[in-house]
């Protein structure tokens, strides 16, 4: 077979540590399992979360939920893959199968999911197995370090943007232009939504206005809400003044009720950001414009199928910096910095 026995990862032997390559054995995949060797996996606000041991994970653990590779070697019991596929392997890997939403086929809202890089070994190694139930194929002209982000912040932000139940032709806001906001503009374009994006930053909306798919209207969350309303209406016209939804993809607190006053009454904010101290908005426009706020989760495989049509139909653009394995740490710090913009891959 040719394959080694150990390979290099980013193995997190203690919480709140620096992250460092370690020797580890190449893992064997089970009968429900790909051995992936890993191209190009994302760095992502939840590793840093998993880090600070914010979800228990077991140690030690490898990093990473957002991997892209080659398959190299198929379980026993897989079928639809072969040697030598591109995949790409969602956050979320298995789940119990005896849960209440297990047995209703809603497997993302499984009481005890695995998941890549939280509780199981993630890809920030040569090689992963992963559960192949939950991987999918990237097409060819999808480059896998485009792909790898797409498997959590991707699929994250096109969950969010389906969620939100907007028909084809109205209109959603994307609130928060990073690492998700920066693709969810594009997607929800190329989706057939007139699109909004805000940020409080002036350079992330230039990035998206750069791009072949940009939005129709960009705001300032510095805006008095009431002056980007009028511009909302007179740029995208509609029954109600305002956005059908507006998709939180953003933990500043100051985006949240900016969103909800630039949403149409009745209209819907979705929830993506995971703001440590949670979030708190004014009741008025809950109650008085009838304004929704729903959470979304990911999506399922199905969704990152759906995505990679999308991306491959679309040419969607993705803002990424790449670094090395051994750049990991230098790569938290410039996030913890603030300094990052879009996503931070490693390659491998
Ligand atoms: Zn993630
Ligand atoms: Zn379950």
């Amino acid at each position: 077979m040719g394959l080694p026995e150990t390979m290099q990862a980013i193995q997190i032997k203690e919480f709140n540590a620096p992250y460092a390559v370690s020797k580890v054995p190449v893992p064997k995949p089970k009968p429900n399992q790909l051995l992936i060797r890993i191209k190009a996996a994302g760095f992502c606000h939840t590793d840093l979360m998993a880090l600070n041991n914010e979800f228990n994970s077991p140690l030690p653990y490898i990093g990473s939920h957002e991997g892209a590779g080659v398959v190299v070697e198929v379980g026993s019991n897989v079928q639809g893959f072969a040697k030598g596929d591109h995949v790409g392997c969602i956050n979320f890997d298995s789940s119990c199968g005896e849960c209440p939403d297990c047995s209703t086929g809603r497997v993302i809202y499984c009481d005890r999911p695995q998941m890549k890089g939280l509780t199981i070994d993630g890809a920030w190694a040569e090689y992963m197995v992963a559960d192949a139930r939950t991987t999918v194929k990237i097409p060819e002209s999808v480059d896998l370090v485009t792909a790898a982000p797409l498997m959590c912040a991707g699929l994250s932000i096109y969950g969010g943007i389906k969620k939100a139940g907007v028909p084809p032709g109205g209109s959603i806001g994307i609130i928060g232009i990073g690492g998700l906001g920066h693709i969810g503009t594009q997607l929800a374009k190329a989706m057939g939504y007139k699109v909004a994006a805000v940020d409080i930053k002036q350079t992330s909306l230039d990035l998206v206005n750069s791009h072949r798919l940009k939005p129709d209207l960009s705001l300032l969350v510095t805006e008095d809400p009431k002056d980007a309303m009028a511009k909302a209406h007179s740029a995208i016209p509609g029954k109600f003044p305002g956005l059908d939804a507006t998709v939180l993809a953003t933990d500043q607190q100051s985006a949240f009720d900016f969103a909800a006053a630039i949403t149409r009454k009745h209209g819907t904010v979705v929830l993506l950001g995971q703001p440590d101290k949670g979030i708190s908005m004014s009741f008025y426009n809950m109650i008085f414009r009838d304004i929704k706020l729903v959470g979304s989760l990911i999506g399922d495989t199905s969704d990152a199928d759906e995505l990679m049509q999308l991306v491959d139909d679309h040419d969607i653009q993705l803002k990424i910096k790449t670094w090395r394995l051994d750049q990991a740490e230098e790569m938290r710090q410039e996030y913890l910095s603030g300094k990052s913009e879009g996503k931070n891959v490693i390659v491998l």
